[in-house]
């Protein structure tokens, strides 16, 4: 049985689009179980999914949405390693991406990684504008944004095109909160989207969410993925697990008090739980699954 979308708010985008406030993370679900994992999820709900051509599965995500024949939200992501990174790379793995999907369009196509090699990040961001400008017609690419830029990396990109991202998508949780760069954001009218939302499962036994959670007869999933709505970040959990999906998606019903935002806010350490966007570099060929 399918079930109706959820009823989570969208957030408005500075391009004028808007983006489901709740979504389902692809990261490490294998190739061949992607579009099983996606189809559970829009069974119960889900109307936005997150891949990257770097994860290998866009293909099963595709496949998910088409079975569904209702409109998902898709955003997919850019990158290519080193010195490819570029306008003419970009275009053609655009085309790559569009095609795996086999969509009628990518809502959201995002720089996936500024690199620590050079200044390619700000060519990329040049050819997705460009894309974005060459598809009015078409609208094969509704909204362009980055992920994992610090404020420098938007600066630079803003200074070059004038055009403004309309999402950053960055770690956050709360572990890793962003407070300075989501005051950037504020400032510059970017929508957070925050990846590793549950910090990839560390933050789970903390014992201040766990008396949350308890307070809520909740878990510390539901939890977590309810600080984000009400922090208004964009949350795309990942689950492969069919109870989680579920349970991932039941946030919707209670809600955090002032008192209980405060403490979540007191357990940031400034902790990742992923690469530093200062010195990552995607391996050739994108991301293993063991990586
Ligand atoms: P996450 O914080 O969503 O954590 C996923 C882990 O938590 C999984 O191991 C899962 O088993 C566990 N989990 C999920 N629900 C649970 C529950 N209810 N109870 C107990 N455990 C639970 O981490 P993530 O997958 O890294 O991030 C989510 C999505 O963000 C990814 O799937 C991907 O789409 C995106 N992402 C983007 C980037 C980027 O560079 N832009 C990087 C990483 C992830």
């Amino acid at each position: 049985m399918t079930l109706p979308a959820l009823d989570v708010p969208s957030l408005p985008l500075n391009d004028g689009s808007a983006i489901p406030q709740l979504g389902f993370g692809v990261y490490r679900i294998d190739p061949d179980a992607t579009a099983d994992a996606v189809s559970r999820a829009l069974a119960t709900g889900y109307r936005h999914v997150d891949t990257a051509r770097a994860y290998r599965n866009e293909a099963g995500v595709g496949r998910a949405v088409r079975e569904l024949g209702e409109w998902v939200y898709v955003t997919t992501k850019y990158f290519e390693p080193g010195e490819d990174h570029g306008h003419r790379d970009a275009v053609a793995a655009f085309e790559e991406s569009f095609a795996n999907l086999g969509l009628d369009r990518i809502d959201l196509y995002l720089v996936h990684w500024p690199t620590a090699a050079g200044e390619g990040y700000v060519a990329s961001w040049q050819a997705l504008t460009g894309l974005r400008a060459a598809e009015t017609e078409r609208g094969r690419v509704r909204s362009v944004g980055v992920s994992n830029f610090v404020p420098e990396h938007l600066a630079r990109v803003v200074d070059a095109t004038g055009v403004t991202p309309a999402v950053n998508q960055v770690e956050l949780h709360p572990y890793f909160q962003q407070q300075e760069l989501r005051r950037v954001h504020a400032e510059r009218g970017i929508v957070t989207e925050a990846w590793g939302p549950l910090g990839q499962g560390a933050v789970l036994e903390d014992p201040t969410l766990r008396e949350i959670a308890a307070a809520h007869g909740r878990s510390v999933a539901q939890v977590v993925i309810r600080w984000h709505l009400q922090l208004g970040t964009v949350v795309i959990p990942k689950s492969e697990n069919p109870a989680r999906i579920v349970e991932n998606a039941a946030v919707t019903d209670f809600a955090l008090s002032d008192d209980e935002m405060a403490a979540i806010e007191g357990l940031d350490r400034g902790e990742r739980v992923g690469p530093d966007p200062a010195t990552f570099v995607m391996p050739v060929g994108g991301y293993r699954r063991d990586a």
